[in-house]
């Protein structure tokens, strides 16, 4: 039997620090036992931040304090190498072309303060760091475990648009190359270590796919080789029906659709990058969520149908860092087009846009964005209307961040009755007023919008209607030692 091929990706948290590396080195070894495994990896947690931060510092003329970052990430990368690298001699060629990347960043820094200025290209690449470093540690670290491994950038794999901060693949060109580079890699009994978040151009211009996105990497990785299972591994048991830190109770799914596992990752619960699954939706390859700090739990599995758990909701999440943006009025009934230009306005903006409801009355529409566009989407929306304000057209363009969306979340809601009212009325009984409604016609998602005091209760109240705190069912642990 044809042995299967899997695609390994870990998380910053994975990859924390020395140890945590080193217990990658050891999953991926077990791995590697079994069958041809293409491990992917992110930045050490909080070293991107660190270099975003780095070049924007740049930026704004202060090429000290992005020395001073460097220099702290220079020295966080040596002590991790020092402890997982035994021979001397390796260690120092290691952490020479870890220099070498480190240098590179020092000097686009160093221009970007001459200049005062950051293109997203240059953004791109310094942010890329962090993976480029990585890499080439975690293939050291399973080196040092005597497996065969190979560091790969993933600017030779995967071949994106130019769109800076959020490229996407081009599917048959990231086939070819992918294929070319890693496939005799493999051949050979050899552990390729790509870098997560990575692509680059035809032309050869680095890219990222956006931030969180080693996920995406991951997938596209998976799909343009045709694996088997790609394995996101992580620091959570999975995908959690909420978050454990609003519903104690809250447990892992053992089995969960694409279309689940991207509402959930849409709105909120942090464990997916949201494009993960677009990569893997033709082949339909299983992707499983699992804890490298906790291996012996066996996840969540996300296929393309997924498993029903008895009834309709799946799942529940919620979001704070969002802001409700209303334009109001009765005058509104009569303004045509007043729906288009606000989101010809959004648009323009690239502001990240998560629910819409309108009545039908037309009295108002509200809409919410993530919070970070929620100023610069308020005041761009008074501009679009201000001659209609001045006309009492519309009456007020309103924004309010002190609310959070609550999502319900399962695809086998579609069809089945009543559960946006066992919904609103758990959430009623607890007392919490909602401001919002909406539910997508694909009926595998009812949001709400409440004020960000209520969130946690809501969420409480919705957990305990639908049954999601049950104890944890027997095969959601299974041993796998
Ligand atoms: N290191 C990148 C980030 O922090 C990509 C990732 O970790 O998925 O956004
Ligand atoms: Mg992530």
């Amino acid at each position: 039997m044809k042995k299967k091929l899997r695609v390994m990706k870990f998380g910053g948290t994975s990859v924390g620090d020395a140890a945590c590396i080193a217990r990658v080195a050891q999953i991926l070894k077990d791995a590697a036992k079994e069958g041809p495994v293409v491990a992917v990896v992110s930045a050490m947690s909080g070293v991107t931040n660190r270099l975003i931060e780095a070049a924007k510092r740049a930026e704004a003329g202060d090429g000290e304090h992005a020395h001073r970052i460097f220099e702290a990430l220079r020295k966080q990368h040596d002590t991790a190498l020092g402890s997982l690298i035994r021979d001397d001699e390796k260690r120092t060629w290691l952490s020479a072309s870890l220099s070498k990347i480190f240098g590179e960043g020092e000097q686009l820094c160093k221009g970007t303060a001459l200049l005062h200025e950051l293109t997203p290209r240059t953004l791109d690449t310094i942010s890329s760091l962090g993976e480029r470093l990585s890499a080439p540690m975690v293939a050291g670290a399973l080196q040092e475990l005597g497996v065969p491994s190979e560091p790969v950038e993933a600017t030779e794999l995967i071949v994106t648009d130019s769109y800076h901060g959020g490229a996407d693949p081009i599917r048959e060109r990231t086939r070819e190359r992918s294929q070319a580079r890693l496939r005799p890699l493999l051949e050979r009994g050899i552990t390729p270590v790509a870098t997560g978040f990575i692509g680059a151009t035809e032309s050869g211009v680095l890219t990222t796919l956006g931030r969180g996105g080693s996920d995406y990497s991951a997938t596209i990785l998976g799909a343009a080789l045709d694996a088997d299972e790609i394995v996101i591994w992580t620091d959570v048991d999975g995908v959690l029906t909420a978050d454990p830190r609003l519903v104690k109770e809250a447990r892992t799914i053992p089995e969960i659709s694409y279309r689940e596992a991207t509402e959930l990752a849409y709105f909120g619960a942090k464990v997916l990058h949201p494009k993960t699954l677009r990569a893997v939706e033709q082949a339909g390859i299983p992707v499983w969520i699992r804890n490298s700090f906790a291996p012996e739990h066996a996840g969540t599995k996300i296929t393309p149908k997924g498993r029903s758990n008895g009834g309709g909701v799946k799942a529940l999440t919620a979001i704070r860092d969002v802001a409700l943006i209303t334009i109001g009025g009765p005058g509104i009934v009569g303004l045509p087009d007043v729906v288009g230009r606000t989101f010809s306005t959004t648009a323009e903006l690239k502001a990240n846009v998560l629910l819409i409801s309108q009545s039908s009355s037309q009295n108002d529409i509200c809409f919410i964005v993530a919070a970070p566009d929620a100023k610069r989407t308020a005041a761009a929306l008074r501009k679009e209307f201000a001659q209609d304000v001045a006309h009492e057209k519309v009456e007020h363009i309103t924004l309010d961040p002190n609310i959070a969306i609550v999502a319900v979340v399962g695809e086998n809601m579609r069809g089945t009755p009543g559960v946006a009212a066992r919904t609103f009325s758990s959430v009623a009984r607890e007392n919490v007023n909602l401001i919002a409604i909406a539910q997508g016609s694909s009926e595998s998602n009812i949001s709400f919008v409440v004020s960000e005091k209520d969130m946690k209760a809501a969420v409480e109240a919705a957990n305990r209607e639908f049954g999601l705190g049950a104890p944890v069912s027997r095969e959601s642990v299974v041993k796998v030692s």
